[in-house]
């Protein structure tokens, strides 16, 4: 992929095409030899931005089957934001030339599942755990507010949040989605069977399908 960016459509199609193969069980592992290592080590071309929870069981690369080179990864627990990880996407965006953006969301999150114990029993964590507890809360109010109750749900509503902030917080962001340089989308990961759905779409006309 170095030197040619892909267009907008192409970048997700290529994404998602890949998680089809991983949960098939046929992966192809591209981009993972040494050749493909010499040949990006002057310069990175990733097609994407990640941006998806610190959980341990979603390796992007693995997820995706995509290999060096292919993926600008940003993670964080329950993918809460901050101004370095706004500054890391729009690095990936603006200098790298990244055409699209994936908030990476999936079930079982215990960023989120804490978040619903601390909202629900009035309690609060200890440390710099707290910040992660505070940020995911204000999508865990809002699914409450909306008379949700199951997983699937707090989990959507949590990674539209997230991209609603992004666009919000980030002018880079939002002026190159508006030009169509650029899209993001909301996706939510199952563990148990790998699947990647699309939860929410920005700046490219394709079907999501939300819980949210
Ligand atoms: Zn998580």
């Amino acid at each position: 992929m170095t030197g040619d960016r892909m267009t907008v459509r192409t970048a997700l199609d290529t994404l998602l095409a890949g998680n089809r193969r991983f949960t098939a069980g046929t992966p192809e592992h591209p981009n993972q030899d040494a050749a493909r290592r010499t040949a990006i080590a002057p310069a990175q071309s990733p097609f994407a931005v990640l941006f998806g929870c610190s959980d341990s069981r979603l390796a992007a690369e693995i997820i995706f089957d995509r290999g060096l080179g292919d993926l600008f990864v940003v993670r964080t627990a329950g993918h809460v934001l901050g101004a370095e990880v706004l500054g890391s996407i729009e690095y990936g965006v603006s200098v790298l030339g990244s055409p699209l953006v994936v908030v990476l969301g999936h079930d079982s999150c215990g960023a989120v599942a804490a978040t619903r114990a601390a909202v629900q029993d009035g309690t609060t964590a200890t440390g710099y755990v707290r910040d992660v507890i505070e940020r995911v809360t204000p999508s865990v109010l809002a699914a409450r507010a909306a008379g949700h109750t199951e997983d699937t749900d707090f989990i959507d509503t949590h990674i539209v949040h997230t991209v609603d902030l992004l666009m919000e917080r980030s002018r880079v962001l939002a002026d190159a989605v508006e030009a169509g340089t650029a899209a993001v989308v909301g996706l939510s990961y199952r563990l148990a069977d790998g699947t990647a759905r699309l939860v929410t779409v920005r700046g490219l006309d394709v079907p999501a399908d939300s819980h949210a």
